[in-house]
């Protein structure tokens, strides 16, 4: 089960706030996920083993009847309206192969099949493919949060020796497992974002992980947000002279007005397998008419190969 990992930790367990319970299943997850669940299909097309990092887990599995979840309900913007599109003859859900693969593993973590009630964490999506010749670990450095996902489930019977939750800081934990012994390695990042500093700390880690591991599939989510610091990062990201850096954004409205919330989810992803940016074209343009009419998809390498 856990084990506590500090060697370079900075970062308190009690300077965090951050829940991912108030934010399951809502849009931004949708399209991390999506992502995630493209790329890790793509790479299981070949044999040779895979190394699995998830930096910033959060749980295994977020049931949405929970208080925190109740709350704001941001999944009902999210999953439940690809869910419920499902049964809608020429809706997204019904017409594309990837959201129908996509929704059907999500059918397969619900307690009462075709009932919405559970939405699963990037722990799960990680680990629900997982291979006896794959490894997966995952950090989490909120003890709450990493108590829940000592206890929850991520992988049939055989898998879980393959799996290592560890608590502590996943970008000092990041760096302590390079380079890795398998041929290949799929991180994901998705921090909470607190400090202003984890958007440097975040490029950082980046530049230094794909400079040990050239080839290493990275998966980066970011929040777009009026203040507009992501692109500190991007443009930090560029200046470091790494290649194949490819940037997929969904925005619900421009920034500004009213609103000083996240108006978009952003996804970095560095060495994208051939065809993700292809299937995921077609996948966000099914999904983008449930976002409502100024939603919009914007992908584009970043930095090219
Ligand atoms: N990756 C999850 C998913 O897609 O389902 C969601 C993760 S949530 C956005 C970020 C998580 O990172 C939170 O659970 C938070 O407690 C945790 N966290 C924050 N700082 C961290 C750090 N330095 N190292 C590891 N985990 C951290």
């Amino acid at each position: 089960l856990g084990e506590r990992f500090s060697p370079h930790d900075q970062v308190r367990p009690s300077m965090l706030s951050y829940q991912h319970a108030y934010h399951a299943g809502n849009f931004a997850d949708v399209h991390k996920h999506l992502w995630l669940y493209a790329t890790i299909e793509h790479l299981l097309r070949k044999n040779s083993a895979i190394t699995f990092i998830d930096a910033h887990a959060g749980r295994g599995s977020y049931p949405l009847a929970a208080e925190e979840t109740a709350r704001l309900k941001e999944y009902q913007t999210g999953v439940k309206r690809l869910w419920d599109s499902r049964t809608e003859t020429g809706k997204a859900g019904a017409q594309n192969p990837l959201l129908t693969t996509w929704l059907e593993a999500i059918d397969s973590v619900q307690p009462r099949p075709q009932q919405l009630t559970h939405y699963p964490g990037s722990p799960w999506w990680l680990g629900h493919r997982l291979r006896d010749q794959d490894r997966l670990t995952l950090f989490e450095l909120h003890p709450g949060e990493h108590g829940h996902l000592a206890r929850q489930s991520l992988a049939g019977e055989g898998q879980q020796a393959n799996i290592r939750r560890v608590h502590g800081d996943g970008l000092a934990g990041l760096r302590s497992l390079l380079p890795v012994k398998t041929p290949r390695l799929c991180v994901l990042v998705d921090p909470s974002f607190e400090r202003k500093s984890e958007y440097q700390e975040v490029a950082e880690t980046m530049i230094h992980a794909l400079g040990k591991v050239r080839h290493a599939v990275l998966l980066l989510w970011y929040p777009l947000l009026p203040a507009g610091r992501h692109q500190e990062l991007l443009d930090r990201l560029r200046a470091s002279g790494v290649r194949k850096l490819w940037r997929s954004e969904v925005i619900l409205h421009p920034p500004g007005g009213a609103s000083h919330g996240m108006y978009g989810s952003g996804m970095l992803v560095a060495n994208p397998p051939w065809g993700v940016s292809d299937s995921m074209q077609a996948t966000i343009a099914d999904w983008l008419p449930l976002l409502g009419d100024a939603a919009r998809h914007e992908q584009r390498w970043w930095v090219e190969e």
